[in-house]
């Protein structure tokens, strides 16, 4: 299903997810590697912000107005402040911060919180309020701009939500980072259908304790937990892989030989 749009006319009724790029090389050119995480839906809904300041375009800059935050790690918020800061002189309207209650405490007490960041959620331009929470709860839809979401608990060391996300015609499910669960999967099989699946693989297997206890997955515990996924048409894409065991993890996913598992490349627009 995936299909890379390399310039030119885009195919319409599709929807276009980007993972934007956290590292440059000499050059400035986007790489591989990722080490924050922030995925773009049809350049307008963010989903988590890591890199969001760094990396957006111009006219993403201009487009997105609605970030769902998946939890409050510092690789998935990192240049959310950032974000609102550079825009903040010509936000017409506020940017929506969607989050559990538990995530908006968290980011109020540790980040916005006057000492590491202005408190925007309090503060005013001339056209009205730069920042807003939209509490969410988990496993009731939600819309943020044309899209509809629910969020479902994982298994994180914070709390974390995935998510998934349609557009009324396609359905992606972000497992955000988690280990080995279940509440997600039933929401995930209950979709009538699944065009893609970005999960995380942090560790190699060789880390195995680590990513128990930091509460991620290796190729191996990603494997297993797989076999809980019953839509069987999805396109799998790995990410969240940590950028010092890159290949390691790369060739232990094509160990595999599961055909629909890749591994999400940052800056290509996928479509779905
Ligand atoms: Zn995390
Ligand atoms: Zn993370």
């Amino acid at each position: 299903m995936r299909r890379y749009r390399e310039g030119g006319s885009v195919p319409q009724r599709q929807v276009r997810i980007q993972l934007l790029p956290s590292s440059f090389d000499n050059q400035g050119d986007a790489t591989s590697d990722q080490r924050l995480t922030c995925f773009l839906i049809d350049e307008c809904v963010a989903v988590d912000a890591g890199s969001i300041a760094l990396a957006a375009t111009g006219v993403q800059r201009e487009k997105v107005r609605d970030i769902i935050v998946t939890h409050p790690h510092m690789d998935h918020i990192a240049s959310l402040p950032i974000f609102i800061d550079d825009l903040f002189p010509t936000l017409e309207s506020p940017i929506l911060v969607y989050a559990t209650p538990e995530v908006i405490d968290l980011l109020e007490r540790d980040i916005f919180n006057w000492n590491v960041y202005p408190r925007f959620s309090e503060v005013k331009n001339d056209f009205g309020p730069v920042m807003e929470y939209v509490p969410i709860t988990v496993g009731e839809e939600f819309k943020a701009a044309h899209l509809t979401v629910t969020a479902v608990p994982v298994n994180h060391i914070v709390p974390t939500v995935g998510l998934v996300v349609s557009d009324g015609q396609s359905t992606v499910a972000f497992s955000s980072d988690t280990s080995e669960t279940q509440e997600f999967w039933n929401i995930v099989n209950r979709a009538p259908s699944l065009e893609a699946l970005l999960i995380e693989a942090s560790f190699p297997d060789s880390m195995a304790k680590l990513a128990e206890v930091s509460r991620h997955f290796t190729p191996a515990s990603l494997q297993r937990e797989l076999q809980k996924l019953n839509h069987n048409g999805a396109e799998i894409l790995a990410v969240h892989i940590k950028p010092a065991y890159r290949q390691t993890i790369i060739d232990e996913l094509k160990a595999l030989k599961i055909p629909s598992l890749g591994v999400m490349e940052p800056g290509r627009i996928y479509e779905f």
